[in-house]
């Protein structure tokens, strides 16, 4: 896979990642994260992207923290902090669970999102999990269609989307 192939998966993975509502995540039973506390001086940056070729998948977490023998993702968030980690973080660090798990062979218990108040512990559950190899397959099948339909009516969401400029579905 070219490495612009690779970089498209990745902007395709996050622009899907968006229009994963709560409801479709809170129904499946998955995990919303649970507020922690984390030493950030044992974060480790990290220098290169994680892939792996099966999945074609690759994402650079902005931390690992080892514990118990285990690689931790952390990310990090700017801006506002939210009452509960959004669905799309949720995702995002699901997909560094994933990745860590591939290329470390050990499956993290959680992934960590860092907001500026606050941090979440979101459980890599094997539901998660599920429900994010099912979104894969889904970007997948999409990735072979000339174009995607739109999935929502929420022009709040268009305006902070930031592929808004190149998209001729916005709704606002
Ligand atoms: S502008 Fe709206 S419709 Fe277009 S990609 Fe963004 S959220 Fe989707």
């Amino acid at each position: 896979m070219t490495s612009l192939t690779l970089g498209l998966t990745l902007l395709l993975i996050a622009f899907v990642l968006l229009f994963i509502s709560g409801r479709q995540r809170r129904a499946a039973g998955l995990p919303g994260g649970r507020v922690v506390y984390t030493d950030t001086r044992t974060w480790g940056a990290v220098e290169k992207p994680l892939f792996d070729a099966n999945l074609g998948l690759t994402g650079k977490p902005d931390y690992l923290v080892e514990q118990n023998g285990r690689l931790i993702p952390v990310e990090v968030k700017t801006g506002r902090t939210p009452e509960a980690p959004y669905d799309s973080h949720i995702f995002q660090v699901a997909v560094y669970c994933l990745l860590v798990q591939k290329t470390s062979g050990k499956r993290p218990p959680h992934g960590i999102i860092h907001y500026p108040n606050r941090d979440f512990a979101v459980d890599y559950t094997p539901e998660l999990e599920s429900a994010l190899l099912d979104l894969l397959a889904k970007i997948r099948r999409d990735e072979q269609r000339a174009s995607v339909e739109r999935s929502h009516e929420d022009a709040q969401r268009c305006r902070r989307c930031g592929f808004r400029n190149a998209c001729d579905q916005k709704l606002a």
